[in-house]
């Protein structure tokens, strides 16, 4: 119900799997995220309500604007619709990003519902999957430099990593491998925003040289440390609007 924020999550089935099956690099496969982003990109400019998206690894959440009435806001007929496209997209753009790899199976994508009452609310919402991103990337990266660096077993990774809190980790990275983690792209660790912006577009000259301009969405990514920080939010509220 209005006024809440609508968002929809979708989410890979089983992309452990399907990262293994279809080869990805571990722990972060540059070329499948920007896959990800490519069918993120693509549901923004399909359906004008969905104004503000947020993802990494194998999921992608989407902010309706606030006064949407989109589908009459029925959760099922959103949640299906946006899945399917993702999905569909995703298949049909996977070729472009892996020229000379077959895809070996259809991937599917869950989708569901989250209800966010206020801005605060989704700024919280945002601030928990980016937090998730973080810890996740952090965690991966450390096993997999152990297990190819490190010449441990996956399982002999798990076991170092089970009590290591976050600044442990970071300190296992710089002392094992020197690595600072802060480093490592951005992609990676802070996860990619997509907002949509009005773009004027040239169709046409008349006769008398004037132009004939139209109005097109265009979808724009990008990154910030702090999805919930005041800066980004200050400037742009009115997305959600
Ligand atoms: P579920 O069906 O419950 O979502 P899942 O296997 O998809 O199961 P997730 O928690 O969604 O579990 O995790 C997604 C997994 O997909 C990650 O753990 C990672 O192994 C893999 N993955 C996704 N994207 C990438 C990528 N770009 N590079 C490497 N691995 C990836
Ligand atoms: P909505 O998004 O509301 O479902 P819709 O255009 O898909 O809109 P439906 O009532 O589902 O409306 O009808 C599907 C339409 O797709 C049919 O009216 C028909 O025009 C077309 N269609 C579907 N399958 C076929 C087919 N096999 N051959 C020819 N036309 C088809
Ligand atoms: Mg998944
Ligand atoms: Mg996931
Ligand atoms: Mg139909």
């Amino acid at each position: 119900m209005p006024p809440n924020l609508i968002v929809v999550r979708v989410d890979g089935r089983n992309f452990h799997r399907f990262s293994e099956v279809h080869e990805f690099e571990k722990p972060n496969d540059e070329k499948a995220l920007n896959l990800m982003n490519q069918c993120a990109i693509a549901v923004l400019e399909e359906y004008p309500d969905i104004v503000f998206s947020y993802g990494y690894s194998d999921e992608y959440s989407f902010v309706l604007k606030k006064t949407s009435k989109f589908y009459q806001r029925r959760s099922s007929k959103i949640s299906s619709v946006i899945a399917s496209f993702f999905t569909s997209v995703y298949v049909t753009k996977w070729k472009e990003f892996f020229p000379f790899k077959e895809l070996r199976y259809p991937p599917s994508f869950l989708s569901r519902i989250v209800c966010c009452a206020s801005l605060e609310v989704l700024q919280a919402y945002l601030a928990w999957r980016q937090r998730d991103c973080h810890v996740q990337n952090q965690y991966n990266t450390c096993l997999w430099e152990l297990v190819k660096k490190g010449g441990k077993s996956k399982i002999e990774a798990q076991e170092i990593l089970k009590d290591a809190r976050e600044q442990d980790r970071n300190e296992l990275l710089h002392q094992q491998f020197g690595i600072n983690y802060n480093d490592s792209l951005a992609l990676f660790r802070q996860g990619t925003c997509i907002f949509k912006t009005e773009v004027e577009d040239i169709v046409k000259y008349n006769e008398d040289g004037t132009p004939v301009k139209r109005l097109r969405r265009k979808a724009s990514t990008f990154r910030t440390e702090n999805i919930a920080g005041k800066r980004f939010w200050n400037a742009h509220a009115g997305l959600v609007k």
